[in-house]
């Protein structure tokens, strides 16, 4: 899943307006910023497969961001981190649920698209429902589940009425890139593919940040 997974930030900033957006933008993707870093230092595993459908990653070792187990972790660390930086006196608890529930949101969101390659513990036990396989019906998924929650937090007492047209313009900038990424040329090899998804990763963020201010 790509710009799917932003959903999860857009309900959670709905849910605790004390988290910065550009913070829940990052937390949503916080595994695939490390799979991508991973990736290029050699430590998890992909290829392509160009003849896949929907999507031509092959992923055939991510224990350290993709399973289950590490999901929890990643989950724990993100909300010690997030108490840390943005809880002032009152209800630290909801917002570190709330950071931890944005970080494992994308194991669960990925097990809707993936082919068998999320595992259950370390690199065994792979589960996914590969939606990837009907790539109008996950392209759809990700486009209903973006434009849902940002309607969700746009028309809430969260989000400033004065910022409306900032969060729509980020929204239509995600449909955008979904749109490129999945009906576009399939990227030269896979380092280019996963230096450009950080990037992506790390300046949606800024983006969140903007619309914020
Ligand atoms: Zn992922």
């Amino acid at each position: 899943m790509f710009v799917g997974h932003y959903c999860a930030a857009f309900v959670a900033k709905r849910i605790e307006p004390r988290l910065p957006l550009w913070s829940l933008l990052l937390a949503v993707q916080l595994v695939d910023v490390f799979w991508a870093l991973f990736i290029l230092l050699g430590i998890e595993r992909a290829s392509l497969d160009p003849a896949l459908p929907g999507n031509p990653l092959v992923l055939s070792y991510m224990p350290y961001t993709h399973s289950l187990p590490a999901t929890v972790v990643w989950s724990f660390a993100a909300a010690v981190l997030g108490v840390m930086l943005w809880a002032r006196g009152e209800h630290k608890l909801k917002l570190g649920l709330t950071l931890a529930a944005a970080v494992a949101s994308h194991w669960f969101l990925d097990l809707l698209v993936h082919r068998h390659d999320l595992a259950l513990w370390d690199n065994a036990y792979k589960v996914g429902l590969g939606l990837w396989n009907q790539p109008m019906a996950a392209y759809a998924l990700e486009v209903l589940l973006l434009s849902g929650s940002v309607a969700l937090l746009a028309f809430s007492n969260s989000w400033p009425e004065a910022r409306r047209r900032a969060l729509a313009f980020l929204c239509i900038g995600l449909v955008f890139l979904q749109t490129a990424t999945q009906f576009g040329a399939t990227p030269n090899g896979l380092q280019l593919m996963v230096v450009s998804a950080l990037l992506v990763y790390l300046l949606v963020p800024v983006a969140g940040y903007w619309a914020e201010e």
